[in-house]
């Protein structure tokens, strides 16, 4: 399979959808998990080039998803883009310090947002902030 892999952890439905029709769009296969336990379960079988991470889900969130997948040597070639509304002082650093490799603010920018993952997708896990 050439096309390249995303999982989109995100628990808001209008997300869940712009996002898919924004990823597909470009070619992409993309599987959508609603949260942190059906995320998990989709990694069970389903190895992503990239995983966009919505920081605020119900239950476990975002980064401390992102810190268990961390923890685990499968998951260290995936990229991990944090999609959060939060724009404060330090979200960056927290995202990172949990394991992402970049940021991603909502609401999404319909304009650039496939550009901007490709990016992610180009760069893996060395992309600068
Ligand atoms: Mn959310």
């Amino acid at each position: 399979m050439n096309s390249e892999s995303i999982l989109v952890v995100e628990d808001n439905i209008d997300n869940q959808e712009l996002t898919k029709i924004l990823l597909e769009a470009e070619g992409w296969q993309v599987r959508v998990a609603e949260d942190a336990p059906a995320a998990l379960h989709t990694l069970e079988t389903y190895h992503p080039r990239l995983i966009l991470m919505d920081i605020q889900l119900p239950g476990m969130d975002g980064l401390e998803l992102t810190r268990r997948l961390r923890a685990e040597p499968k998951f260290q070639d995936v990229t991990i883009v944090a999609l959060t509304a939060y724009a404060m002082r330090g979200d960056l650093e927290n995202a990172r310090s949990a394991g992402c490799d970049g940021y991603i603010t909502k609401p999404i920018d319909t304009r650039n947002f496939a550009q901007t993952v490709r990016e992610y997708l180009e760069n893996g896990r060395t992309t600068p902030s």
